[in-house]
């Protein structure tokens, strides 16, 4: 039988797009090779990531701050074999919640690995080999993305991981070194040091989180030194001696622009520089579909990659890697698929780390703005300076606003802070709609909330903040 559509990849871009294809009237099959639904980001990604950041706060905060509120709770331990259980639970219930969505919705699920042949036609390999064809007027692939390595660092899911093996340690590694001071490496170093890992993290570039606006990524660094993770910036990793079962990993690294090799020791290493689309083997050469240099398939405005009726999205085409910016090109390409006009705003997609504090980024940075030569008014509003922070313990961070200097027009807006990733869809909605700082600054906010601080960041921009 053939489909209106089949989705290659049931992560949150391929799943929701399925949903929605299927709410909108048409036919469709998904192909997953894993056995569970939900992709990297329900099975090794967001999901167990943050199961393990939220278990490793709370023992943190049972520790510490708990005692200063007068709630004492002695002799706090934690048990890693059931924090472990806890993140797979979570796991478990949400990747089951996408099979029951798929069968309410009446799509066709089928486990194996798909071949684009070319357009209309995929080849399906299933586990014990047994071959087949899928047959859809539209195809939708949305391969999702791998852990990308590093020349001289062979990791084998054990000593030397990925997030993937950093998801599954058995036991808190004395030393842990971190190569990449990305999202990823400092969300996952932050689990392991909260349970008592040292914490190196080298990076290659000036700073930690490349791209996010510098000040707050300054202040986050500091923030997270405080918390004693250590940092060696503007550092190139040279390889990993893993040689030796049970002796110490040493990494090999020396200053970007030279200078002697310097070792590091850890029990652990993570390789956290990023991820590349897992295209390899999507596509027979036949079946015509282009590739950028990076390995990412390329797509046009509308996700129509250069076979006819194959549409691409999320982490395999160009764009931030993250979940729900794979989703809106889902839901994007399932409209356009029943004749609708699917659109995704690509500047507006919000980023999130979700370490303690959380910085949340959209829009503009100030860097982009200088680079775009674009005259700008800054509002700063700090959470030392907002009741319901200081109610809670909580006033590490910040909000910074930019905003056209002329229009008033709100261009970014970056937050380290309690809740930060939450905070930020107030503007995510205001920006939608062509906000400018004086709209969120004549919005009445309810008192006492975090989300005050983020209108005092408006008022900033303006005539000035009322509690700074
Ligand atoms: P994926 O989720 O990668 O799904 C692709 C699926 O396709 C996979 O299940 C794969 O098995 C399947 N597949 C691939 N090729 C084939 C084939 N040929 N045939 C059949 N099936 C195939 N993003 C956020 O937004 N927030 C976060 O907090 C966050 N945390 C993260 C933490 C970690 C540790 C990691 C690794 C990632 C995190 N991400 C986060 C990124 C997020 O997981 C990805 O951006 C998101 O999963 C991309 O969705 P996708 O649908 O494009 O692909």
């Amino acid at each position: 039988m053939a489909f209106d559509v089949a989705v290659v990849g049931a992560g949150p871009g391929g799943y929701v797009c399925a949903i929605r294809a299927a709410q909108l009237g048409l036919s469709v099959a998904i192909v997953e090779s894993r056995a569970t639904l939900g992709g990297t980001c329900l099975n090794v990604g967001c999901i167990p990531s943050k199961a393990l950041l939220h278990a490793s706060h709370a023992y943190l905060k049972a520790g510490g701050h708990f005692a200063e509120m007068g709630v004492l709770a002695e002799s706090v331990r934690f048990d890693l074999d059931r924090m472990m259980e806890y993140k797979r639970g979570q796991v478990a219930g949400l990747t089951d919640g996408v099979a029951f969505l798929m069968t309410k919705h009446g799509i066709e699920r089928i486990q194996g690995r798909a071949r684009l042949e070319e357009s209309g036609r995929l080849t399906l390999a299933a586990q014990d080999g047994a071959e087949s064809v899928l047959e859809a007027r539209h195809i939708v692939l949305a391969p999702g993305s791998e852990p990308a390595t590093l020349p001289g660092v062979e990791v084998d899911e054990r000593r030397v991981v990925t997030s993937t093996g950093a998801l599954e340690l058995k036991e808190v590694p004395k030393r842990l070194a971190v190569i990449g001071g990305g999202v990823i490496g400092l969300e996952l170093g932050s689990v392991w040091s909260r349970l008592g890992s040292q914490v190196s993290v080298i990076e290659y570039l000036d700073e930690i989180v490349p791209g996010t606006d510098l000040e707050i990524a300054k202040t986050f660094r500091r923030t997270l030194s405080r918390q004693g993770l250590k940092f060696h910036l503007k550092c190139a990793v040279q390889g990993v001696e893993n040689s030796v079962e049970g002796s110490t990993l040493a990494v090999q690294y020396a200053a970007r622009d030279g200078g002697e090799v310097r070792t590091l020791e850890a029990d652990i290493v993570l390789v956290s520089t990023g991820r590349r689309p897992a295209t390899q083997d999507l596509a027979r050469a036949e079946a015509g579909l282009r590739l950028d240099d990076a390995g990412r398939i390329e797509v046009n405005a509308h996700c129509q990659t250069s076979v006819p009726g194959v549409y691409a999205i999320g982490d395999a085409i160009a764009g931030p890697m993250l979940a729900h910016k794979a989703e809106d090109e889902g839901i994007a390409v399932a409209e356009t698929l029943a004749g609708q006009a699917g659109h995704v705003n690509l500047d507006l997609i919000p980023s999130v780390i979700y370490t303690d504090p959380e910085v949340a980024t959209l829009g503009r940075t100030e860097e982009q703005l200088m680079e775009d030569g674009r005259a700008y008014r800054v509002g700063k509003f700090p959470f030392a300076a907002n009741a319901r922070a200081r109610s809670r313990g909580a006033t590490a961070g910040m909000v910074k606003l930019l905003a056209d200097a002329d229009t008033d027009r709100i261009l970014g807006v970056h937050v380290i802070g309690p809740e930060a990733g939450e905070l930020i869809h107030e503007y995510c909605v205001a920006m939608e709609f062509g906000a400018a700082a004086e709209d969120v600054a004549r919005t009445c906010h309810a008192h006492p909330t975090l989300s005050e601080a983020m209108r005092e960041a408006a008022l900033a921009v303006g005539d000035g903040p009322i509690h700074a």
